[in-house]
């Protein structure tokens, strides 16, 4: 329980910053930093741009777009991602989904922020559907975004609307992932000309990223990338 801070001493530490150490999410270790410290956020494994597909995030040569998203290209225009999710970044997904680990997603949301380029008119957290976002309290997907909002980017809060409450992903392969997701989300924004930027913790298939983007598309949108806290290698 050690790494769930309390609203009250989360408070007393923003306001009165280094009166209280932190201890690190992921060793333990007592320090005065933001959320990890110095010598885990060194061994995080940073997923490499040159290394990757621009459009799936998937390994590939000299990061050429990869033989899949040449044959059968994705509804999304690009994917950026911060981390590949092996460990210890499994850790820290886990614990955005489900602790009230705010402190951490505003970590995450800060790194996302640095990675997110320029030229996005409009961000876009995926949306929980509103029995899972009553169940959980908060969607990890919008806390994760609030940096990228705060940088000027107009925030799409609840013009995006996950009609369908789909069962969880886990454990399903590819094909069934899409038929659990496909159809699911409805834009209700106008998008016409807007670059949008999604927001998301994880992409693993990338099927609920896929019908996300076909929704933006169908509402206007002319480009559409995703950016995740970490991507599921192969
Ligand atoms: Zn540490
Ligand atoms: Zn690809």
């Amino acid at each position: 329980m050690s790494n769930l801070i309390s609203p009250f001493r989360e408070t007393i530490r923003r306001t009165i910053p280094r009166l209280i150490p932190v201890e690190c999410f992921l060793c333990g270790a007592e320090g005065e930093f933001d959320v990890l410290c110095p010598a885990c956020i060194a061994v995080l494994p940073r997923w490499r741009r040159g290394d990757a597909c621009p459009i799936c995030a998937l390994p590939a040569t000299a990061g050429r777009t990869c033989a899949r998203c040449i044959s059968r290209p994705p509804p999304f225009d690009a994917t950026i991602a911060v981390y590949d999710y092996v460990f210890p970044v499994g850790q820290l997904v886990h614990a955005l989904k489900y602790r009230t680990a705010l402190d951490l997603a505003a970590w995450l949301g800060a790194r996302l922020a640095e990675c997110a380029g320029a030229g996005w008119d409009i961000v876009v957290p995926v949306p929980l559907h509103r029995g899972r976002l009553r169940e959980r309290g908060f969607n990890q997907s919008l806390e994760l975004a609030r940096p990228l909002a705060r940088r000027g980017i107009r925030l799409l809060r609840d013009g995006v609307v996950r009609s369908r409450a789909t069962p969880s992903q886990a454990g399903l392969d590819a094909r069934a992932r899409w038929r659990n997701v496909r159809g699911t989300f409805d834009v209700e924004a106008d998008l016409e000309g807007c670059s949008v930027v999604v927001v998301d913790d994880v992409m693993t298939t990338g099927a609920t990223l896929r019908a996300l983007a076909l929704a933006l598309r169908r509402a206007g949108a002319v480009r559409v990338a995703n950016l995740v806290v970490a991507r599921t290698p192969q």
